[in-house]
């Protein structure tokens, strides 16, 4: 039985000693709490009646979800209906939209509506029931322990010491944001995701585990925890303060991840990243890419990113499980934030940001309706993100739209909106474009838009940025954990390259403008051969990518102007680094030409180390042409720029096939490395001095045609194992070392 005291509520069960205390002058009332629908309340709540969900039915009317006395809720003098009576406990109550088509209909017979409003269900829930639920395609809001907070925080200023305005952000255009918008790489986003989805193995613990569910508590919860963990490891590599925040809720428990970057002049005033990481369904396989997946990885990178600057404001990143089961974790967190007096300014939420089936590339910002207090302030953080899409060039990947409707509850935003907190959801086009493989173990990888993706998660860490405001790029070296985006120093000077018609090249005529380098970067002879780009426009001729970009560059080779309206003669192209290249980082590059413009009719192709043509002059040549008229492009000349990974995930050796004295092994190698691979042997692991080595392999891992998109190239060996006994037992290890070109 519960007892409400006083008409806000303070409900006590059970028996509580020590509220004996209590002031006296709290008049107990014996009557019995009923959950009910109160109508026209959604933009505006009072503390006259305690609510547990805003929403909006399918008519459009805005109502609340509250648990109290009927007497209380008459008082109130709005239309009601009563939907449950004697009502339970808030966490028993969960409100259902479908978000894959047909959860519905499964659901039949199977849950008792106490309410649908034709936009989604009211129903009550004992137990796991929620997993089940959530594995029919619902997406689940659970009514918090508590009634929401409806309190107005102070107005949120885009910039320290700027505008209040969002509207004005776009006046100051921040070439440090603009940088870091460029540091967020499709690259590391895949192999993240990769990663967290169980397409490649994670380093949690130590050990290299395939995070092949990340359900809340599938398989005794171990999945989820070895993925909380591998994001905690890689948030504590960057130098980030981290912890665990465990949750107990709804009868389930779980623990978020948390890491602080403390900010500078604001460094009290706190923006939040925030993405659930655990998945659906609830057993067997759940790559959980997009939901997710997507999200999470955009908050490690988030950090990897960011961590290299300084901000006026603090920036918490936060990974919360949970989130299925109807919000468990961030309801857990957040609460705990509001008691703890944290003052969270802004809270940008990702939830599903790499589905995108079908054009325009649709992304929604959900805010609160007009009217609740954080309103104004989630405007500001939603413009942000519109702005941000704006200033920085990804008009062309991404059409951001903002809806402002109190009743989008459908993930962990909402948490923080029960707070009064100002958060926003960013999620791919719900309700128009929306993940077909929701909940099912088909969400993955295959079925993401890594462009779109990419994209979304640039824009999104861009107004995180511009949100907490940035200072300075701060010198950085803690470990790197992922693939790519290391800036050595300053991070400025990876090699430029330039490549021109090479001097002596026998096109019509003498050309002494080919031997005056000085000259190259004009282009004073129609005849010269040109590399005209994709996508930074014609006739550029120094590779302007920015200095951390993976993106491999195309030039398409075209004759700009000849003499005679056919040329039949040899060519040449010569490369040289500007600057001088750049230890961490490998340049390939493959020349192509096709057969129907040489002279011998047959396809050209050239691929190698572009340090190894540069040191050896520079000099590529290329088959006679024939048939090339004025402007047709007749070939094409990629270069391709990485950075040079040890990451030792890549040393992971797998064992193909053992037969009676041989195991196959491979081995992923980047290409354009030179490597010594080393196999150590030792009878006892616990004498360190015991390894001694037993064979070791020397490689250049050269750029061939086949490898020289991906940049990675599978080694096979075989081993013979014949000298090695059964008893007593030998341990292997394995070691690689880089040596320099
Ligand atoms: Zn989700």
């Amino acid at each position: 039985m519960s007892i409400q005291l006083n008409r806000r509520l303070f409900v006590f069960t059970g028996v509580c000693a020590s509220l004996c205390i209590l002031p006296l002058r709290i008049e107990a009332q014996h009557e019995i709490r009923v959950l009910a629908r109160v109508d026209a309340i959604g933009s505006v709540l009072s503390s006259e009646i305690p609510v547990y969900a805003l929403l909006q039915d399918a008519a459009g009317q805005s109502y609340a979800l509250t648990i109290a006395g009927e007497s209380q809720i008459e008082a109130f003098d709005r239309p009601f209906q009563i939907l449950d009576k004697p009502a339970g406990q808030p966490s028993d109550y969960l409100v259902l939209r479908e978000g894959r088509p047909g959860a519905k209909k499964a659901a039949a017979g199977r849950v008792t509506v106490l309410h649908d409003d034709g936009a989604q269900w009211l129903v009550r829930v004992t137990g796991r029931t929620s997993d089940e639920l959530a594995d029919l395609g619902f997406m689940l809001y659970r009514l918090p322990a508590k009634p929401i907070v409806w309190t107005a925080p102070q107005p949120l200023l885009l910039r320290p010491t700027g505008a209040a305005s969002a509207a004005t952000i776009l006046a100051t255009y921040d070439p440090l944001v603009a940088e870091i918008v460029n540091h967020v790489q499709q690259t590391n986003l895949y192999l993240t995701l990769k990663r967290l989805s169980g397409e490649e193995p994670a380093i949690a613990w130590g050990n290299l585990t395939n995070i092949y569910t990340r359900h809340t508590t599938a398989m005794s919860a171990i999945p989820v925890t070895n993925a909380a963990a591998f994001a905690s490891e890689q948030l504590q590599a960057l130098g980030l303060s981290v912890r665990y925040c465990g949750w107990s809720n709804g009868g389930y428990s779980g623990r978020n991840v948390e890491a602080v970057q403390i900010g500078g002049a604001l460094s009290n005033e706190i923006v939040v990243i925030v993405a659930h990481l655990d998945d659906m369904p609830s057993s067997g396989r759940a790559p959980g890419a997009d939901d997710n997946g997507s999200g999470s990885a955009a908050v490690l990178t988030a950090a990897s990113v960011l961590r290299q600057y300084a901000f006026d404001r603090t920036i918490y990143y936060v990974l919360v499980t949970g989130e299925e089961q109807g919000l468990l974790g961030s309801a857990v967190y957040a609460a705990n934030a509001k008691t703890a007096g944290l003052n969270m300014v802004a809270v940008l939420n990702l939830d599903m940001i790499a589905w995108d089936s079908v054009p325009p590339p649709t992304l929604n910002l959900y805010t609160h309706s007009v009217g609740a207090p954080t309103y104004s302030n989630e405007m500001a953080i939603a413009t942000t993100f519109t702005n941000v899409v704006a200033a920085y060039g990804l008009t062309g990947s991404l059409a951001p739209v903002i809806y402002n409707n109190s009743g989008m509850v459908w993930s962990d935003h909402a948490s923080f909106w029960n707070q009064s907190y100002a958060a926003i959801l960013a999620i791919e086009a719900y309700g128009s474009d929306f993940n077909a493989y929701y909940h099912t173990s088909n969400d993955n990888l295959a079925h993401c838009n890594v462009a779109y993706f990419t994209a979304f998660a640039q824009a999104a860490i861009g107004t995180l940025a511009t949100l907490a405001g940035p200072t300075n790029r701060i010198p950085f070296d803690a470990i790197e954990v992922v693939n790519s985006d290391w800036i050595p120093g300053s991070g400025v000077g990876a090699g430029v390259f330039f490549a021109q018609h090479a001097d002596g090249a026998t096109e019509n005529g003498a050309d002494t403008q080919d031997r005056a380098w000085a000259d190259a970067y004009t282009n004073p002879n129609p005849a010269w051969l040109k590399i005209s780009s994709i996508p930074y426009g014609s006739e550029l001729r120094s590779d302007a990518r920015p200095t951390n970009s993976e993106t491999i560059f195309r030039g398409k080779l075209a004759v700009v102007a000849t003499n005679a309206s056919i040329i039949t003669d040899t060519n040449r192209l010569r490369f040289a680094f500007l600057t001088g290249p750049d230890s961490n980082r490998i340049y390939t590059v493959k020349i192509h030409v096709d057969g129907e413009y040489t002279l011998q009719s047959n396809d050209f192709e050239f691929v190698q180390d572009l340090r190894e043509v540069v040191a050896s002059g520079g000099h590529v040549g290329l088959p006679s042409l024939k048939q090339v008229s004025n402007g047709v492009y007749y070939g094409t000349c990629d270069i391709g720029a990485r950075f040079l990974n040890r990451d030792s995930t890549n040393c992971l050796t797998r064992t193909i096939i053992a037969t009676g004295s041989n195991i196959i092994m491979t081995l992923a190698a980047q290409v354009g490395t030179h490597i010594v691979d080393a196999y150590d042997v030792s009878t006892n692991l616990l004498d360190p001095d015991g390894w001694q080595s037993w064979i070791s392999y020397t490689n250049d891992i050269a750029p061939d045609a086949t490898n020289f998109e991906s940049g990675w190239q599978t080694i096979t060996r075989v081993l013979d194992y014949s000298d090695f006994t059964a008893s007593p037992a030998w341990f292997f290890r394995f070691k690689r070392h880089w040596t320099d070109w």
